[in-house]
């Protein structure tokens, strides 16, 4: 079965004279273990793809399945639990919780999904070491270079292990040495994982690795 079904799902921001249809019938599977990169131009519809995808917003017209359920019959507050359990989520700003140290930014995904800081620490402290900030998981995420900051953030999206992983232009903001390191990690993360991965991206490395690439261009899918 498709972690996410997309069936002629379109999204449409504002009414009236307002009115952009952001995303046009996109119509797609996201099967487990997969890497897909979602690339296409600035203002294509990536992040409202995604943003449906991952269930943060729901479609205008169409439907989205998300590991097995139609977010249309689901209420807002069974759409939060599913996405607590099944889905991480990266950013291009790390949008990390910055009074909260290394350690405790981790840690709340868990404690959101009913862990106990005692029974979470274990899978803390070793995705801390899988993503190489043993030496820093007491400072506050500000006190870290960018790169550091995202794989915070990456550790962040995967403690709970997900089944879906999904990153919005997670190089975006980072050099480009460091943005490689963050794909390299991802990849790994993928490989070693079940963890699926979809990544919007402008990065030539990121999908030269990708072994599934989704075209976007004005809300439409043009190549899958
Ligand atoms: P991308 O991620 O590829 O840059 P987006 O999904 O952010 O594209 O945007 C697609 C289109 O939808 C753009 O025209 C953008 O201006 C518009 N858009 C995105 N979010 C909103 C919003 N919250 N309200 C109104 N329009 C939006
Ligand atoms: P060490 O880092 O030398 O193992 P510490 O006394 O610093 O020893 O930490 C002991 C354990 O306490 C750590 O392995 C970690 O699991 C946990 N820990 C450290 N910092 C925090 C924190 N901010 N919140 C919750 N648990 C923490």
């Amino acid at each position: 079965l498709p972690l996410v079904s997309l069936q002629q799902a379109g999204k449409c921001y504002g009414k009236g004279a307002g009115k952009v249809q952001a995303l046009q019938e996109v119509t797609a599977g996201i099967w487990p273990g997969e890497f897909i990169a979602l690339c296409g131009p600035s203002g294509s519809g990536k992040s409202t793809l995604l943003n449906l995808v991952g269930g943060i917003d729901y479609p205008t017209s169409g439907e989205v399945w998300l590991m097995g359920r139609n977010l249309r019959l689901l209420s807002d507050r069974e759409t939060a639990r599913l996405r607590a359990q099944s889905v991480g989520f990266v950013f291009q700003f790390f949008n990390l919780l910055p009074v909260l140290s290394v350690y405790d930014n981790i840690y709340y995904p868990l404690m959101l999904n009913g862990y106990s800081r005692k029974l979470a620490d274990e899978q803390v402290m070793a995705m801390i070491e899988r993503v190489g900030l043993i030496n820093h998981y007491r400072r506050p995420p500000g006190e870290l270079s960018g790169g550091q900051q995202q794989r915070v953030a990456i550790a962040r999206a995967l403690v709970k292990r997900p089944a879906l992983v999904v990153a919005d232009e997670p190089t975006g903001n980072l050099d480009m040495r460091t943005g490689e390191e963050i794909i390299e990690l991802l990849l790994e993360m993928n490989a070693q994982s079940d963890t699926t991965l979809v990544i919007s991206t402008h990065s030539p490395q990121l999908r030269a690795s990708a072994r599934r690439i989704l075209e976007i261009e004005d809300g439409k899918l043009k190549d899958d």
